[in-house]
């Protein structure tokens, strides 16, 4: 153990979905306020050894490290609200774990000993928690584990939390994200869920110091007595965190309940500074005053989900957008519209007329495409701002050779193998993996660098000659038809520094005011108190097409 390094575990009560994620993220944000370094940790109890081969329309956006890691969402939300980097130490699988120790039996790594789950899983998570925290040179660990109290799957984190507190009483305290219904036919606020799962928490030999109560309105001091009585917690401990319009705002109502303080007091640390939060409380103050909006409507293949989902599965993206349209002092106004509508009726492309600006976001496959396709010209031909990220960038290559270059059936190989142009093509090495199914952890991942042309949107908006972005595909732009494709008009402002990958394409300002598509997804770094370059010019685009 890293000496003096403190571990704060926070465990779900009740269900799942209250907002966890953004619970922890908002306690670290606190405690950075208070002058600690903090370290954020996302524990995942699924047996996929990452998030990358998920379907994020069931399970949420596969969110992107700088490493390449694809890991869970809520990775995301300490991004944003800590403005970090994370690394793949912050971040554990129930799959890496197992993927581990039964990879070490098989090197005969536990030396004829019988492998079991205790003390072997145990202690393997017990172990990276510690590394995470002597890696991170911070001073306390945030360790979110997935789930809710009372899954299976979660248990022997559970377990390895308990065990890493018996052995450090003064260093470990547990936070319990509970859920307290308010039924409609009562109107009454039930703690009865809670209590129950406390007291499945203490089953495990777990007692919880802290209870941070999510509910549709903020708990009275009745409610607060009940919980700490039958919790066995002061009721101090017990943390009124009732729905709010924006997450952002999250971490300024908590300190309402002074959860810093009280954190820092049961972890026996003083803190290091005057709260200092000043930037982010204007941030979330602003939020609340903005009035005129920004309408970005994003175009992609919605099948059978709802509003909830998309919202989930496109997080970065969305934030990424608000963040910006804060920024500019907009209200942001976010629509999505189903590709495959214009690929059963084009005449409803009109209705992207309505839209200050328009955006296609990264996606796989063939379902929505010409739909999107169809949605790109418009944009290009009607000179409404586009940006388009990763597949929205390729498709607007394709759109661009087939419509302005003449190169007629031009396409991605991806969703046509044998089209007379694949402009968008498949490198020699990722070509080897697919044909070996090798499909996890192996696309084009993380951070690569783009060296930015002069005088184009892209080298403008960054302020810079270089952008570090973070990547998530297999296909890229394809070398043989740069050629064409720049002689037609296209200009490839971001290019990888040997010069063979094609990372940002966009028109020029004469022929149009704004767009532009990125290989990469520049939407993994944008945070709220520093918005992404390329979304600010997209938004700023966007208000002046309004203004037009
Ligand atoms: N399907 C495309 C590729 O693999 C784009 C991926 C994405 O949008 N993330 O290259």
């Amino acid at each position: 153990m890293p000496k003096n390094h403190k571990y704060i575990f926070v465990i779900g009560g009740v269900m799942s979905g209250v907002g966890k994620g953004v619970a922890t993220a908002s306690m670290g944000k606190i405690l950075q306020g208070k002058g600690f370094r903090v370290n954020p940790i996302k524990i995942d109890p699924y047996l996929n050894v990452d998030a990358g081969t998920m379907n994020p329309t069931e399970h949420g956006e596969v969110f992107v490290l700088d490493s390449g890691l694809e890991c869970d969402q809520d990775m995301g939300n300490y991004e944003r609200f800590l403005d970090m980097d994370l690394t793949d130490e912050s971040y554990m699988t129930s799959g890496m774990i197992y993927k581990h120790v039964i990879d070490r039996e098989r090197s005969l790594g536990y030396r004829g000993k019988c492998v079991e789950a205790i003390p072997h899983i145990r202690d393997e998570i017990m172990r990276r928690i510690v590394h995470s925290a002597e890696t991170s040179a911070a001073d306390i660990s945030i360790i979110e584990i997935g789930g809710t109290v009372g899954d299976y799957q979660n248990i022997m984190f559970i377990e390895a939390a308990r065990v890493l507190h018996l052995q450090n009483p003064d260093d470990v305290i547990f936070i319990m994200v509970s859920y307290l219904p308010i039924p409609h036919m009562m109107g009454e606020m039930k703690t009865r869920p809670t209590q129950n799962a406390v007291r499945q928490l203490n089953s495990y030999g777990v007692q919880p110091d802290i209870i941070i109560a999510r509910s549709e309105a903020p708990l009275d001091k009745k409610r607060k007595e009940k919980i700490a009585v039958s919790c066995s917690i002061p009721p101090a401990n017990v943390i009124s965190a009732p729905d709010i319009t924006s997450i952002y705002e999250v971490p300024v109502n908590f300190e309402k309940d002074r959860i810093g303080e009280i954190i820092l007091d049961e972890l026996r640390l003083k803190p290091r500074r005057a709260s200092d939060l000043a930037r982010w409380r204007a941030f979330a103050a602003k939020i609340k005053r903005v009035e005129k909006p920004v309408r970005i409507a994003i175009v992609g293949k919605y099948f059978d989900t709802g509003d909830f989902t998309l919202s989930d599965s496109y997080i970065s993206v969305i934030e990424a957008i608000k963040i910006s349209a804060y920024n500019a002092g907009r209200k942001p106004s976010i629509t999505w519209l189903n590709a495959f509508d214009y690929e059963k009726d084009p005449r409803r492309l009109r209705e992207l007329k309505k839209y200050d600006g328009i955006i296609v976001p990264g996606g796989f496959g063939e379902r929505g495409v010409e739909g999107k396709i169809r949605a790109i010209r418009f944009a290009r031909e009607n000179k409404i701002p586009f940006f388009g990220l990763c597949y929205g960038m390729q498709l607007a290559v394709i759109e661009y050779a087939r419509h302005v270059a003449g190169l007629k059936g031009a396409h991605t190989v991806e969703v046509d193998p044998a089209t007379p142009y694949p402009v968008i093509g498949i490198m020699p090495d990722q070509k080897k993996l697919l044909e070996r199914e090798a499909y996890g952890g192996t696309m084009r991942l993380g951070v690569c660098p783009a060296l930015l042309k002069k005088k184009t949107i892209a080298r403008k908006a960054y302020g810079a000659v270089v952008a570090r972005e973070r990547h998530r595909h297999r296909y890229e732009v394809n070398p043989e038809y740069i050629g064409a494709l720049e002689k037609a008009g296209v200009v490839f402002s971001g290019v990888s520094p040997d010069g063979k990958l094609m990372e940002i394409m966009e028109l020029p300002l004469r022929t149009h005011p704004f767009f532009l598509g990125t290989q990469f997804h520049p939407e993994f770094h944008a945070r709220p108190l520093r918005p992404h370059p390329l979304f600010n010019a997209f938004v700023k685009a966007a208000l002046e097409h309004k203004r037009r």
